[in-house]
């Protein structure tokens, strides 16, 4: 692993944890039962930062304030145009202390510096100005009913949101979550992963200068059982937003069903294919599907976790794919130059380490990698598998960590077939030259994005979102606007 840095004297960060506190009604408050948790450096596993930590009755206080900043307050009241100019305004302020925040990205979730300061938070500025243009351009319609009636639909705002968000894009998702929702006029409530608390805290520190009137955006940092379980079973919230894994998405289901039914949108898990046909540029294809798999430490909800190689080139791409991840960066996030940090925590990188050694008990060849990188904090060697069979776990789980499995096929139906067989549906990517062969397959795989020729290229214009285990709903682009509108029919006789 090409420039190994020395693990053991990790780079000190040289920005200040201000914001430790919830953050309800535009005030920094402590914790009603005054607990703390600790939030971890990835890279050695010791304390950043100790953390209020939200419970039932936090969520209560937040939900009230979300709830009379809706029923009272001036958000859902002023013009659009108004809303729009505030959402501009916390773009700026965000542009402006970017540095600042992708340090704290950096150090809270161990994601490499220049990954966080050069595409994560400007994409979050970039979200947050395209929701603004949309504030002022949600309307509804006038339809031509049977009979004598003038009927038009207004599109309001649904009311209280509660979001959750995970830990693996903290202030990316976190944005995808507050953009539309508060472009449509809604308040929220959002939890952040216990994990990852920092850097939403840091951005709640700058919407009362962006102009965002109190109550209108609560941020709470807390545990899924305690703090998450309350928000999703709160009958005063109006509509939950959730990304995370799939286990959890059907438990914030069924705690929506056994409250007050309030809808759900979902963004889970995925084992998204990454197919390379025989006619396909093997150079690119290898690169992509490198990055596809190893970005973010493989910790990406739509990672390309199941490479399918045409039999035909099959060999030379998989010495190619080894030789790229054995050249791979792995080292201290902070450092220029690399590629790859610590995973999130030791409970990601045990599960990780669980599925390479399943990996090698089913008969797949580990070709590279397979273990710990240093000794301290949660590094692990971008992992190879060859020879993988789809009904072995590493074929069929979300690893969620740095491990590629290499599939042989050859033909196209039988690509398809195979693809098609998870229970998940999130994402794929479609390597090949003939526009007529990626197309095929762009139709007959049931995913909620293909990538052809490229892979994990986001806009805030195109929307994200699952088929089947992978969600419910879509985020992002104009379809993430339908989370958080109702649709009113007023009828007036002519
Ligand atoms: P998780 O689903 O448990 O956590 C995601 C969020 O949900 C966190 O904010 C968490 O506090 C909250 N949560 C957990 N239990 C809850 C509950 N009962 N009610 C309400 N909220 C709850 O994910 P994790 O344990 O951090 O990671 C486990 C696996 O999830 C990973 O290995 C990976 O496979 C998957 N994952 C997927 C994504 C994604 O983007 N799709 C992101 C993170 C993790």
């Amino acid at each position: 692993y090409s420039t190994a840095v020395a693990l053991e004297e990790p780079i000190k960060p040289t920005v200040n944890v201000d914001h430790t506190k919830l953050f309800i009604n535009g005030q920094f408050v402590d914790s009603a039962s005054g607990k703390t948790f600790p939030t971890l450096d990835p890279r050695t596993g010791e304390v950043i930062a100790h953390i209020a930590e939200g419970d039932a009755e936090d969520i209560n206080r937040a939900v009230a304030a979300a709830r009379k900043a809706f029923d009272e307050g001036p958000w859902p009241r002023m013009t659009a145009y108004e809303r729009s100019k505030i959402l501009l305004r916390l773009a700026d302020l965000i542009e402006k202390h970017n540095d600042q925040i992708a340090m704290l990205e950096t150090w809270d979730t161990g994601k490499p510096y220049a990954q966080a300061a050069k595409i994560e938070v400007p994409m979050v500025v970039r979200l947050l100005r395209y929701y603004a243009g949309w504030a002022d351009k949600i309307h509804g319609m006038t339809i031509p009913a049977d009979g004598p009636y003038h009927v038009q639909t207004l599109h309001e705002p649904i009311g209280v949101a509660g979001q959750i968000i995970p830990w693996n894009f903290p202030l990316l998702i976190f944005s995808w979550k507050i953009g539309p929702a508060l472009a449509c006029g809604n308040t929220i409530v959002l939890k952040t992963a216990e994990q990852t608390p920092l850097s939403a805290l840091y951005v709640a520190n700058l919407l009362q200068e962006a102009g965002l009137p109190e109550g209108v955006l609560n941020i709470i940092s807390g545990f899924g059982a305690t703090a998450g379980a309350s928000l999703c079973s709160h009958m005063d919230v109006d509509k939950l937003a959730f990304t995370g894994s799939t286990e959890t998405g059907k438990t914030i289901l069924e705690l929506s069903a056994k409250s007050n039914l309030k809808p759900v949108t979902l963004e889970l898990g995925g084992k998204s294919p990454f197919i390379v046909c025989e006619d396909a540029d093997i150079d690119t294809a290898v690169e992509q599907a490198h990055l596809a798999l190893f970005f973010n430490q493989g910790q990406c909800c739509c990672a390309g976790s199941r490479t399918y190689v045409h039999e035909k080139i099959y060999d030379e791409f998989l010495e190619k794919a080894k030789a790229r991840s054995l050249k791979r960066v792995v080292g201290d996030p902070f450092k220029s130059g690399t590629e790859q940090g610590p995973q999130i925590d030791s409970k990601q990188f045990d599960k990780i380490m669980k599925y390479i050694r399943s990996g090698v008990d089913s008969g797949a060849t580990l070709e590279t990698g397979g273990e710990q990188f240093g000794k301290k904090g949660y590094y692990i060697k971008p992992t190879v598998f060859s020879n993988v069979k789809d009904d072995m776990l590493i074929a069929q789980d979300e690893i969620f960590g740095p491990v590629q499995s290499i599939l042989k096929f050859k033909d196209l139906d039988e690509v398809v077939r195979r693809a098609n067989s998870s229970r998940y549906g999130l994402a794929a990517g479609v390597f090949s030259q003939n526009i007529d062969t990626a197309n095929t397959l762009a139709r007959a795989l049931r995913v909620g994005t293909v990538w052809i020729n490229c892979f994990d290229r986001f806009d805030a214009t195109i929307p994200f979102g699952g088929y089947k285990m992978s969600g419910q709903g879509r985020e992002k682009g104009e379809y993430g606007l339908r989370n958080y509108l109702q649709v009113k029919a007023v009828v007036t006789p002519l």
